[in-house]
């Protein structure tokens, strides 16, 4: 037990501090494990296109079933992931896993739209993306068009060297998309010469639309930012009929919410129970 109460009067090890650390070592040796035990898992959440509600894609969003302390968000454990490095081998498995799953619905005869992947920093800047990517189309057989991966504006603080790997990406054939947009510092320059087909206006300034003008202004600021740029928006985290007719209002028509659906389990997406409208 360690205690400096003194001159300082700081303590190190507060009980909170604790527990952080202790879940911390706890989850980074299970993690460890996680993979080869089965107990990562993969939900997968609709996107339409109004006002048709067509279906145009699904975001896969990674879950961990821990045996004892039962389903942990991606929120809680990717940042463990990361700084442990097990994200590479994790962010490998989440690609090969939805490429699978898409590449199965498209030969079942499912909607064929493709599979958003998230990336992480990590993952990012490995020197071997690219050709980990080809490897995966392949070995899944899933046509390039119809893998679409989600990078955050933070991944790209070293600017030229992100164009330089977001190029290679692009060269595959593959879809990009900036995440989370707007919550990061993006040069809005370099915005226009990234290869990016696809910007997604974070939750953060949806939640706020209803009661909140400036939100309205900037979010109109991003779609016409979009489409001057020859990209597509979708706002994400839309929750109510009320953040959709805003968003509508100003010409964004792609959306992905729980308004719309929750992300979900592979096998429930097509049974009927979580589509509304449909
Ligand atoms: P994200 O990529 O921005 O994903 C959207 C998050 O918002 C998801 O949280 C989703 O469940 C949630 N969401 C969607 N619609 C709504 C809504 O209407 N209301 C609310 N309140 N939330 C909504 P989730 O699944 O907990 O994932 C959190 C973050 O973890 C993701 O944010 C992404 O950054 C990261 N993540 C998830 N899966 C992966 C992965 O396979 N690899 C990496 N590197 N990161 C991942
Ligand atoms: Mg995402
Ligand atoms: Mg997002
Ligand atoms: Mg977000």
């Amino acid at each position: 037990e360690v205690k400096r109460g003194g001159k300082n009067g700081y303590r190190l090890y507060s009980a909170e501090l604790d527990d952080e650390l202790l879940f911390k070592i706890e989850v980074e040796a299970d993690l460890r494990k996680s993979i080869e035990r089965g107990e990562l898992e993969i939900h997968y959440q609709p996107q339409y296109r109004m006002p048709d509600r067509e279906l145009i894609g699904m975001e896969a969003l990674l879950r961990w079933r821990h045996p004892v302390r039962g389903m942990i968000p991606p929120g809680r454990f990717i940042p463990i992931a990361e700084e442990t490095g097990l994200i590479i081998e994790i962010g490998s498995w989440v690609l090969r896993e939805a490429c699978l799953q898409a590449k199965a619905w498209h030969d079942e005869g499912r909607a064929k739209v493709p599979v958003s992947v998230n990336l992480s920093t990590q993952q990012f800047h490995q020197p071997d993306l690219e050709f980990e990517i080809e490897r995966i189309l392949a070995e899944t057989g899933l046509d390039p068009q119809y893998l679409e991966l989600e990078i955050t504006e933070s991944m790209m603080m070293d600017a030229s060297a992100s164009i330089d790997i977001l190029n290679r990406l692009n060269g595959l054939g593959i879809r990009l998309s900036l995440d989370d947009f707007g919550t990061g510092y993006s040069s809005l320059s370099y915005l226009s010469v990234l290869p990016i087909n696809r910007l997604k206006i974070d939750r953060s300034f949806v939640m706020r639309l209803e009661e909140s003008g400036s939100e309205q202004a900037i979010v109109k600021t991003i779609i016409a930012m979009a489409y001057s740029l020859g990209m597509d928006v979708i706002a994400e985290g839309i929750e109510t009929e009320g953040q959709l007719e805003i968003l509508t209002g100003q010409r964004c028509l792609e959306f992905q919410g729980y308004y719309f659906s929750r992300p979900v389990p592979p096998h429930h997406l097509f049974d009927g129970e979580t589509q509304r409208g449909a």
